[in-house]
């Protein structure tokens, strides 16, 4: 008998309720302001934008969403190009499909796991040279770590090439002092129930460009022309948010800091118990910023003896789930036919990471109980096999 299944599980981040999300919901019950949008999508909006420091926010029915809006505002079509980063989760890039453009893939570096400069540069000086500029370039901060703003930045300008910041992973981190999420153009938040903050399932766009999220709240309700009888002369789309999930986010708003402080803490015991075992390294944290360490992420060199599928198995079999880093979207059989451009000509670092790389359980709702848990897991699996392995 494996008792082991009886285990309570470990899931990899799951939604954390502050108890204060009922207070909101039942008053929109109250005011019967179920419908989309009321009183609490416009506060919510309000709140965003004043936390994260952009004119304006539009909460939205996801990330994926905002992201989609973000690429129509800048008017991508189809046979334009997109660059965006490759080590990242489906959804920051199938908008540009929505779009029928076509992505252009960079690589990640080193130092922080996102889009790599070098990569980058190389990319729009071609692109320059062939005489066909991406619409945009969507920067994603991976697992709440921010990228390289600053030199991402400085490229794009050069190149006069708008930024869209996919920061559906880093609410509550900050880059240089300022909030991932508002150095670009624009950029989206996710509240997907399994990220840092939750409204079941939400996102939200953010820009200085009071004019631009104008005209993103109207193609998110159906492109509605000023007149009574439904007129419409552009495509729009079905997707903002209700005014009972952005009660949730209030409240789920107000413990974005503490939510913060408990996904560092639990990255600083995974840390502090396994980073003196030979051949494991984690994420680093960027110089300049405070990262909101959404998922506690660690690679595994050979010295480990370990592979991440092994561990991932091991644990699996004591109810824990942790997951490999996202697989490179230049790897996906959807997007085979896609561009990609290495960090360096013999440097892959984002299939590196993938072959490497590991999440652990980082949700802020987990004990320390269970925590020790993963962790003494972690200790054993990896102790036996470099033991066995290097004898
Ligand atoms: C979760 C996520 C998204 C999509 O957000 P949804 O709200 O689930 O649509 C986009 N990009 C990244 C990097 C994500 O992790």
């Amino acid at each position: 008998m494996n008792t082991s299944n009886h285990k309570p599980k470990i899931l990899l981040s799951s939604p954390h309720m502050s108890g204060k999300e009922q207070k909101y919901i039942s008053e929109a019950f109250e005011t019967n302001w179920i419908a989309p949008l009321g009183p609490n999508v416009d506060a919510f909006e309000r709140e965003v934008a004043d936390m994260v420091g952009t004119k304006a926010a539009a909460a939205v029915s996801s990330g994926t969403a905002a992201i989609h809006l973000a690429l129509r505002l800048l008017d991508v079509q189809a046979g334009d190009t997109v660059f965006c980063s490759t080590l990242t989760f489906v959804a920051s890039a199938n908008p540009i499909l929505y779009q029928g453009a076509e992505p252009v893939f960079i690589d990640s570096e080193p130092e922080s796991w996102n889009m790599s400069p070098l990569a980058l540069e190389r990319a729009l000086s071609d692109a320059k040279r062939e005489g066909k500029l991406p619409k945009a370039v969507i920067i994603v901060h991976l697992y709440g770590q921010s990228a390289k703003m600053d030199e991402l930045l400085h490229i794009c300008n050069a190149y006069n090439v708008p930024v869209i910041e996919d920061a559906a992973e880093s609410l509550g981190t900050t880059y240089k002092g300022k909030a991932s999420g508002s150095l670009g153009k624009f950029g989206i938040y996710s509240f997907n129930g399994n990220k840092i903050i939750t409204t079941s399932g939400g996102g939200m766009l953010v820009s200085d460009d009071i004019e631009a999220m104008k005209q993103a709240r109207f193609l998110a309700t159906q492109a509605r022309d000023p007149a009574i009888h439904y007129q419409h002369s552009q495509m729009g789309y079905n997707y903002r948010m209700s005014n009972v999930l952005a009660g949730i986010g209030r409240a789920q708003l107000e413990v974005l800091e503490d939510r913060v402080t408990a996904r560092r803490a639990i990255f600083q015991r995974y840390a502090s118990a396994l980073q003196a075992i030979p051949g494991v390294e984690f994420m680093p944290e960027l110089e300049g910023t405070r990262m909101n360490r959404w998922l506690t992420a660690m690679t595994l060199g050979e010295e480990a003896g370990t592979t991440p599928s092994e561990l991932i198995h091991a644990l699996a079999e004591d109810n824990i789930e942790a997951r490999p880093v996202w697989k490179p979207l230049h790897l996906q059989p959807l997007f085979a036919a896609c561009r990609y451009y290495a960090h360096c000509d013999n440097d892959s670092v984002s299939e590196r990471l993938f072959r490497t790389g590991v999440c652990l359980p980082s949700g802020s709702a987990m004990t320390e109980q269970e925590q020790f848990r993963v962790i003494e897991r972690i200790q054993s699996v990896i102790g036996v096999n470099q033991f066995t392995k290097g004898a």
